[in-house]
């Protein structure tokens, strides 16, 4: 039973306030068909809104089951709208982009029934408006006497108790008015009908009860309930809920007849993504790039042990870094040593030697130890004997394997372009550089005319003759000094004789950086060399003064310059010392990391001036190149983003005209028991599809560009496939797009969920 006590609606415009309702007292039987005439503006409308739950009274009290409704709650109304009332308008207000099926579920498809249960059922009540066979028909396909029956079958779907007509036949012609007032009488048998009309002899005719209203008053009820007569049915009113699904389904119904602005607007939205897409595209490629060279090539570049090594000490290096260069001060700075912080000694004992010896030998293609070791070598240029000078010529040993399992340094690095690799000490080998060149000092050095290009069979098997300390030094008063005779020194029976057994370049696959063109001699011949130099008449000698012995220069060896310097002699004269140079040739990228754990654990347990710090050349270029990438990266992504606030600004904008544009659509859901959540629903999930589509758009739009960019790229620098897309960024990229446009699209949503239904549904 419903009852309505001393209800009072007014409506403020400005100043002017407009007594809608004046304290209506209404009493309904849970079974008639009620009609209610009045001229208009006499408050019918707003009554009839009063009683569905879609405006709100000011005063008074709405009985709904004997319950009153002063403490119903937002959700409570929506489910009494939904559930309990069917309205029937004027205008129809049915949802344009949806077809009549669609349109009549939609009740149940806010209350959740299943949608085998909602079309089964919004099927039958089609069936009983006599529209089943235009159930696939949109709205506009009909004319206005088949869209009234639309809006009765929605308003019968949900088997309301009340079902709430204004004005229903107001826009039909007379004979399709008895249609419609014939198929409301019917329903009027099991429901409480409340019709507004115009009409008074249709509202005598149909109708068992008529009321009539003035000025927002009720001047005359025909059959008003007596105070008796009492009833104790009950309404039964179920919560309603929209899945997101429903709101998903429905702003793809309306997204569909606006395809070209939604594609528009996504397209937009999507540049900023298809941006950053590309950065991060590049970005990562230049990393895989950089680190495929790293592995490829870097990783041929040797570890390098010097005597002499930056420090160790990180901290003391930020130290001397956190100074200024060229500072603008006028004071000196007393230092120790000036650069002395930077500088660590390394000490490369026969224990360090050792330790370097046995890495393990799957890790290793060579190793080399450089000692400062002066040769002594001759050669006959023309029938004349002359020195060659080692400093400015690259004359050096080779590295060697660790054991005779490896393969050595020269067939896994080196093309033999011609001869053997040497198999003994006598032996040695010309490495020319990419382009097949050789210094012509070298060259002219070796006896060769530079005029021409010289056959690799010429070269083969020449011959370079080495002279021993011992022979080449003799003593004149307490110095050493070269014998002046080379003629004779060439004729020596000691003298070993080098021989060319093989012209070596460096393989295509390693930079070509690493190439040092000139001849190289092996660790065998260094060996041999330092043992019998080291028991030379002049190391000997030499070590036993405290002068240089070719020179005559004092050593002031109280300092530990003057020390050194006596050193650097004895080595030069091949005693042994330690190494100046270690080079360790790793096999590839995987080896070199097991060898740089393999130094590291040595220094682990050591005082500082005992560790031995190395360079990894290769980790040195490479993590410079990729931090420069990440710097770059953030930079352009932070650009790109600024584009992603400009869509998401403008899908908010879009989102506000959508609003203005669905407001009919928003009355309408609410008067069919849609809650506010629901409303922000279906704008979101239109902002959701906006989002994901641009999100996919810019992602496929970025793969697509990666092809002609690759292909640029590989004209420009001959990499095959820089830029690549991370399946993870894409992913990320689409997220990122989707709550975006999400937030852009907040605040319209919220704004339509806050439309008042009545005005909705009152905006044309
Ligand atoms: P009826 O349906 O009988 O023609 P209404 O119930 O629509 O009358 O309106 C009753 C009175 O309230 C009218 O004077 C109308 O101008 C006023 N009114 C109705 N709705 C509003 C509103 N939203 N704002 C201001 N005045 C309103
Ligand atoms: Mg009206």
């Amino acid at each position: 039973m419903l009852e309505l006590k001393k209800i009072k609606k007014s409506y403020k415009t400005g100043d002017f306030v407009q007594h809608a309702l004046k304290g209506v007292s209404l009493s309904f039987r849970k079974n008639e068909f009620v009609a209610i005439l009045g001229p208009s503006g006499s408050g019918k409308t707003t009554l009839l809104n009063i009683i569905g739950g879609l405006d709100c009274y000011d005063e008074g009290n709405l009985i709904i089951n004997k319950k009153s409704t002063k403490n119903f709650k937002e959700c409570d109304w929506d489910a009494y709208r939904n559930n309990c009332i069917g309205f029937i308008f004027q205008s129809y207000n049915l949802i344009s982009h949806m077809d009549v099926l669609a349109n009549v579920e939609m009740g149940m498809t806010l209350s959740g029934v299943s949608v085998k249960k909602r079309k089964q059922m919004a099927k039958e009540v089609l069936k009983k408006v006599g529209l089943k066979e235009h159930m696939h028909k949109r709205p506009n396909q009909l004319s206005g006497g088949q869209m009234q029956r639309v809006a009765i079958a929605r308003a019968l779907a949900n088997n309301p108790d009340i079902i709430l007509a204004d004005e229903p036949t107001g826009a039909l012609d007379s004979k399709t008015s008895i249609q419609i007032m014939e198929l409301i009488k019917e329903i009027a048998k099991d429901k409480l009908v409340i019709m507004v009309t115009h009409n008074p002899e249709l509202a005598n005719s149909y109708a068992n009860r008529v009321i009539e209203m003035k000025d927002g008053e009720i001047i005359n009820d025909t059959n008003p309930l007596k105070s008796k007569e009492k009833e104790n049915d009950a309404y039964q009113i179920r919560k309603t809920s929209m899945n997101f699904l429903t709101a998903l389904h429905l702003s793809l119904n309306n997204i569909r007849t606006k395809k070209g602005r939604t594609f528009l607007t996504a397209f937009a939205s999507s540049i900023g993504i298809i941006g950053i897409a590309l950065i991060l595209s590049l970005s990562n490629g230049f990393d895989e790039q950089i680190n495929l060279f790293e592995k490829n090539t870097l990783s041929a570049l040797p570890i390098i042990v010097n005597k002499q090594s930056m420090n160790l000490d990180e901290e003391r290096q930020d130290e001397i870094l956190e100074q200024d260069d060229y500072p603008d001060i006028d004071y000196i700075i007393p230092a120790l040593e000036v650069g002395e912080k930077y500088i660590h000694n390394n000490k490369l004992t026969n224990d360090y030697i050792d330790y370097i010896n046995h890495i393990e030998a799957t890790d290793v293609s060579g190793i080399n130890y450089s000692y400062m070791m002066g040769l002594n070598l001759l050669q006959k240029v023309n029938g004349k004997v002359k020195q060659i000078s080692t400093t400015n010529l690259t004359i050096a040993s080779y590295p060697h394997t660790l054991n005779s399992d490896t393969k050595s340094v020269i067939t896994e690095r080196y093309d033999m372009l011609v001869g053997h690799e040497p198999t003994n000490k006598e032996e040695i080998l010309l490495e020319v550089d990419s382009k097949n060149q050789v210094s012509k000092d070298l060259l002219e050095a070796l006896g060769f005319s530079t005029t021409n290009n010289i056959n690799f069979n010429d070269i083969l098997n020449s011959e370079i003759t080495l002279v021993l300390n011992n022979d080449y030094y003799q003593m004149v008063g307490n110095y050493f000094l070269p014998k002046q005779d080379l003629e004779k020194l060439y004729e020596n029976e000691n003298n070993i004789k080098l021989k060319i057994v093989g012209i070596i370049r460096l393989k295509k696959d390693y930079p070509s950086l690493t190439a040092t063109p000139g001849i190289y001699y092996t660790y065998d011949l260094q060996n041999y060399l330092i043992n019998i130099n080291n028991n030379s008449d002049i190391v000997k000698k030499q070590k036993s003064v405290d002068y240089n012995i070719m020179t005559g220069e004092k050593f002031d060896l109280t300092t530990e310059e003057g020390k050194n310097l006596k050193n650097n002699v004895l080595e030069y004269l091949g005693a042994r010392g330690e190494p100046s140079m270690i080079q360790i040739y790793p096999k590839d990228f995987e080896s070199k990391e097991h060898i740089i754990n393999y130094l590291d654990k040595y220094n682990e347990d050591k005082v500082e001036d005992d560790k031995v710090a190395y360079i990894d050349q290769a980790h040195l270029m490479s993590s410079l190149s990729s931090n420069i990438m990440t710097a770059i990266t953030i930079v352009l992504v932070t650009f790109s983003s600024i584009s992603l606030v400009v869509s998401c600004i403008m899908i908010g904008i879009i989102m506000y005209i959508s609003v203005l544009e669905r407001t009919k659509e928003i009355g309408i859901l609410r008067s069919l028991g849609a809650r506010k959540k629901d409303i922000t629903r279906v704008f979101n999930a239109e902002t959701f599809i906006i989002g994901t589509t641009s999100g996919m758009i810019g992602i496929f739009g970025a793969w697509l560009l990666l092809f002609p960019i690759n292909a640029i790229l590989l004209n420009l620098t001959n990499l095959e496939n820089v830029a690549i897309m991370n399946p993870l960024h894409a992913v990320v990229l689409i997220t990122i797009s989707v709550i975006l446009t999400l937030i852009g699209g907040w605040i319209p949503a919220k704004i339509a969920s806050k439309k008042d239904p009545v005005i909705a549904l009152r905006t044309e």
